[in-house]
């Protein structure tokens, strides 16, 4: 603990006052985490003013000019602490936190909750009746919205600040070429493994009782290291992560008794996000530092885990002989070598959340290039539909049935905002293997040791190297102090050659080159 700590009064002020509005964002996620999992449906329409009430709270004391003047009576303190120090650290993110909240008027915030809560609500009966044209003139709103809560900040591009609200320090100008250098090099590779032959993968699409499939996959996280003494796990239609304190982070699922891998890698998924949450250093607690530090981040946790460690051969080394002993009728004729095959299946589809690691990409940029032309005011929504069409034509070769299944798959638009939706999920892609590649690297024993079911060595490191931070370094920051170097493709790029060349028996890097 640091002389500031003990000496300076208006830092525990400033604690106190910032404890404070945590607890009331804690009751917030608690009243939605039990409106999505156990409350009676009568009580929608009154869960939603209450978790209003107390989000509102929140906003009004941490707009407070009182704290305002905290932050500018302990500046001399954030220059003269190091930069790593929880206490330097605190005063400098709340400070960021507190600027941007007070740019936007709090009238305006009020008029897109109420905007999103109608549009969700068009978009929910658009999408079942498969009719775009009813949701269009809620889209158009949003994007007048979207547009307005930009407005309230200074920027190069007019996405910036949103993308800055999950991104922290990405800008168009960062994503723009990175994604498009993506692309490149992932459109060939994508060519290639669908040209191959078609794997065969029926074995996961038998009958998996539900019960068995639960029972598994918490022997699996449990052994992976999500700590049941301080999280659970529930069901819900969508799986999700929520955290209402460092010793309290709960996951859900959902279970498919015909489809063996929706539970199971979404469980991991969202254990990985659970397994951050529940690594942040216990100082942190209560403050604004006690999160994950941008959605980019986060999400490389979560794909780390799915993807990375729960779709490895090294993995399922360790896995295989038990689910077989789970799933003796379903498995039985199937090899080590079919089973991980099939779960790490590369097929061209329209369905982001459904896509494999290799096209999952895609369907990203897509989105994200769609919102940024809508935002610049080149693509106006009533086009939106068939520019999603001719992107996923040229794309991934497919043009989907519907507007349901295709510009209407996703809530994110429709629930939320245009601008700053969809990067995250390719951030997380790209950052899991650079942060993977730099753990191997500083322990190789990493791999075996998941091959014999010891997830610790790769848990500890994360934790050390990750976690415990919560949101003192920036993503960029994070990954320069981690990798020792910039965000890049290449760790990616690398990863999905080595992988799938050998599951393809083709040598994709000759491919990847070509353009
Ligand atoms: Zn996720």
């Amino acid at each position: 603990m640091s002389t500031l700590t003990l000496r300076e009064p208006k830092y525990q002020e400033l604690k106190n006052r910032l404890s404070q509005i945590r607890d009331l964002e804690a009751a917030a996620s608690v009243l939605n985490w039990d409106q999505t999992t156990y409350m009676p449906t009568g009580g929608a329409y009154a869960r939603g003013r209450q978790i209003a009430t107390l989000k509102e709270f929140a906003h009004e004391k941490f707009t407070d000019p009182a704290i305002g003047q905290l932050l500018e009576d302990l500046r001399p303190y954030e220059n003269s602490l190091s930069y790593d120090s929880t206490e330097a650290s605190l005063i400098r993110i709340t400070r960021r936190d507190y600027d941007r909240a007070v740019r936007v008027p709090s009238e305006f915030m009020a008029k897109f909750c109420q905007h999103q809560a109608v549009s969700y609500e068009a978009w929910v009966k658009a999408k079942s009746v498969k009719d775009f044209s009813s949701v269009q003139p809620y889209l158009e709103r949003t994007l007048d919205l979207s547009r307005e809560l930009a407005s309230f900040f200074p920027y190069q591009h007019i996405a910036d600040p949103l993308i800055d609200f999950a991104d922290e320090g990405m800008t168009v100008s960062i994503l723009r070429p990175l994604f498009s250098q993506l692309r490149q090099k992932l459109l060939p590779i994508v060519e290639a493994i669908t040209s191959a032959p078609l794997i065969e993968d029926s074995c996961l699409y038998q009958h998996y009782p539900k019960q068995h499939q639960l029972n598994f996959g918490r022997t699996v996280i449990e052994r992976i290291g999500y700590d049941f003494q301080r999280g659970r796990q529930d069901e819900t239609p969508h799986p999700f992560t929520s955290s209402f304190s460092i010793g309290d982070v709960r996951i859900t699922t959902r279970v498919y008794e015909e489809n063996f891998t929706e539970a199971l890698f979404s469980t991991v998924h969202e254990v990985g996000h659970a397994l951050y949450e529940q690594g942040i250093a216990l100082e942190l607690e209560g403050t604004p530092l006690a999160e994950g530090t941008s959605s980019g981040i986060h999400e490389s946790q979560s794909r780390l885990w799915e993807n990375m460690v729960g779709r490895s051969r090294g993995f399922w080394e360790c896995f295989y002989p038990q689910l077989q002993g789970i799933f003796l009728k379903q498995l039985s004729r199937t090899s080590i070598s079919e089973f991980y095959r099939a779960i790490n299946r590369v097929a061209k589809s329209c369905i982001r959340t459904d896509a494999d690691e290799v096209t999952y990409n895609l369907h990203v940029m897509i989105r994200f290039d769609l919102e940024l032309a809508m935002l610049e005011g080149e693509l106006a929504v009533s086009d939106l539909p068939d520019a999603w069409n001719e992107r996923y034509k040229t794309d991934l070769g497919i043009v989907p049935a519907d507007d349901s299944e295709g510009v209407m798959q996703d809530v994110h638009w429709y629930g939320e905002m245009i601008g700053g939706m969809f990067q995250g999920y390719t951030l997380g892609n790209l950052i899991a293997p650079q942060i993977y590649e730099a753990a191997v690297k500083f322990d190789p024993e990493i791999t075996v040791a998941i091959e014999r079911g010891n997830f610790t060595l790769l848990h500890k490191w994360l934790k050390q190297n990750i976690y415990q931070y919560g949101r003192k370094y920036t993503a960029n920051e994070l990954i320069r102090r981690v990798t020792g170097a910039d965000l890049s493709i290449d760790p990616f790029i690398n990863y999905i050659q080595d992988k799938y060349s050998e599951i393809y028996k083709i040598k994709l890097a000759t491919y990847a080159t070509k353009n």
